[in-house]
């Protein structure tokens, strides 16, 4: 017999899934997830210019779930847009008064390609922005490589983004999906270097190469997973200005965010 088609197993199977769905739906709309905040810093003064948004799952044990664990299940089931109106609105709830008052710094969002296409998104950025008092270029967009689609789909959406003063990020470069097509495409603001090109520093690496690439279509390298000294010390001295990375901080809630940049800001606030 072959084992794979079973179907004895495909009423449980599906009634797990949605189970699961379920729950992850309700996580949402109960306001259970939570989102941390990761520094970015300018690599020469070690002050702080800003944070990532990242999500994650208290469970029952106490736990934190992270988001690898259960993004691609809530993009497998057509949760992710209401997750990302959620993070987007708790980003707000978090750090919108914090933002007003720092308005050289900023708070960058990870989102999908889908919610790019979503006729809401901007309009509730925008929304949020006005509400709060914070300049739509203190919101800023990841899109991850991996998760491109055309090209051609993709550019005027984050032209209208732009357009709207949010800054798109093109995150994880270097993990291999990217199409240097997309480069050509799409007009990005940054390139977040991901850590796989990180880690081999100060030894061998195709940085020097990935830092010119991005040089010459005016974009800024920003270099992601920076743990050692000598790693800072290398992107500093090859001309990157900014870094994220567990040398500065691991992702931390709002409050102690805040308390973070506290002696980190950059003056001109
Ligand atoms: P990402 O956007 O590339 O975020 C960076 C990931 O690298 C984060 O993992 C961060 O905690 C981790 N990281 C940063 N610095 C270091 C370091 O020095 N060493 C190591 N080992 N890791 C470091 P995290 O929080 O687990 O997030 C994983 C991915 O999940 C993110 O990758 C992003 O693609 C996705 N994600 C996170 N939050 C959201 C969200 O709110 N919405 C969406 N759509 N995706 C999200
Ligand atoms: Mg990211
Ligand atoms: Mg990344």
């Amino acid at each position: 017999m072959d084992p794979v088609i079973d179907g004895s197993f495909i009423p449980l199977f599906l009634t797990q899934l949605n189970a699961s769905r379920a729950r992850l739906k309700k996580a949402i709309h109960t306001r259970q997830l939570e989102m941390w905040y990761q520094p970015i810093v300018q690599l020469d003064t070690g002050r702080v210019v800003g944070a990532e948004a990242l999500v994650r799952w208290p469970q029952p044990d106490g736990k934190l779930l992270p988001p690898d664990c259960f993004i691609p299940f809530a993009r497998e089931t057509q949760l992710l847009s209401t997750m990302t109106q959620w993070v987007i609105g708790q980003v707000f709830n978090d750090l919108g008064a914090w933002l007003r008052q720092h308005p050289q710094h900023y708070i960058s969002i990870n989102i999908e390609p889908d919610d790019l296409q979503s006729a809401d998104l901007l309009s509730h950025l925008a929304l949020l922005c006005q509400g709060y008092g914070v300049r739509p270029q203190q919101i800023t967009l990841e899109i991850t490589e991996s998760s491109m689609i055309d090209p051609q789909v993709i550019a005027p959406m984050v032209e209208r983004y732009r357009r709207a003063g949010h800054a798109i990020y093109l995150d994880d470069f270097g993990t291999g999906y990217a199409n240097l097509n997309y480069l050509q495409a799409v007009t990005f603001d940054v390139l977040k270097i991901d850590k796989t090109l990180i880690d081999p520093l100060p030894g061998k690496s195709l940085l020097p190469q990935v830092i010119a690439l991005a040089r010459s279509l005016s974009l800024e390298p920003l270099a992601e997973g920076v743990e050692t000294q000598a790693q800072a010390a290398w992107l500093k001295s090859h001309g990157v200005k900014y870094a994220q990375g567990w040398l500065y901080s691991k992702a931390l809630t709002s409050r102690a965010f805040i308390h973070w940049c506290e002696p980190r800001c950059v003056t001109a606030d």
